[in-house]
């Protein structure tokens, strides 16, 4: 078996060829521009190509930051794309009571990815509080396993607005501490109605790395989603 580092080190080569590959269609794509610009007048084709450009760049900026995540750390790391927690933004405001998914994703390394949602029955849906049918629960898992997938992040919404909102309740850590116990390297993560997203764990050190648009870090374990406007909130 491979070691931790070993298994590090591979992973940071083969970014470090990505990012190349990468840097070496942008001065394609530059030079394509060039052309469209000043051999055939065409400015909508050197805007559509200014798109992709801008792409490959947020591109590049997401695998150097999981580089030096998977580097710098032990802590447990998540990667997550923000079309995920979109969905799982709109799912969960679907309702005005509280409810759960499941979201599962398989480890890279020391990295865990979040990839897809799994909506939980509810024994108890109020206002403030959900809370998952046990049997529903245990048979997700099991049915995770059967697949190889791995329980990464489960979230839930609060009631209420901004960045205040969704704090976890004591209710929320003593569910984590549970998850812990049983070995699931997970995190949670709790919106607000507004989009603010924490993300949370009882005792595990995480990062989180979030890859794609529309979503900004404004505090410690602490995202806003910036497009929520397009999302349909009940
Ligand atoms: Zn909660």
């Amino acid at each position: 078996m491979l070691s931790r580092i070993a298994v590090a080190d591979d992973l940071s080569t083969r970014i470090e060829e990505k990012i190349h590959d990468l840097c070496a269609r942008s001065t394609c794509i530059l030079s394509d521009m060039q052309r469209l610009i000043l051999n055939e007048g065409d400015f909508a084709g050197a805007e559509g190509l200014l798109a992709r450009l801008r792409d490959l760049g947020e591109m590049r900026l997401f695998l150097k930051d999981l580089d030096q995540s998977q580097q710098a750390t032990e802590d447990a790391i998540f990667a997550i794309g923000s079309e995920t927690l979109y969905a799982a933004y709109e799912k969960l405001c679907e309702v005005k009571t509280e409810s759960i998914l499941y979201a599962i994703g398989s480890n890279f390394g020391d990295i865990r990815t979040v990839e897809r949602l799994i909506p939980l029955k509810l024994d108890k849906s109020e206002m403030a509080y959900a809370s998952a049918d046990p049997i529903a629960s245990s048979k997700v898992l099991i049915g995770l396993e059967h697949y190889g997938s791995l329980l990464t992040c489960y979230f839930h919404a609060h009631p209420g607005n901004g960045s205040e909102a969704n704090h976890p309740s004591s209710i929320d850590i003593n569910n984590h501490t549970r998850l812990e116990a049983g070995n699931y390297c997970t995190v949670g993560g709790i919106f607000s109605r507004d989009g603010y997203l924490r993300f949370f764990t009882d005792k595990m050190a995480f990062r989180i790395i979030i890859s794609g648009k529309g979503v900004k870090r404004v505090g410690a374990d602490l995202w806003k989603l910036t497009a929520t406007e397009d999302v349909s909130v009940h």
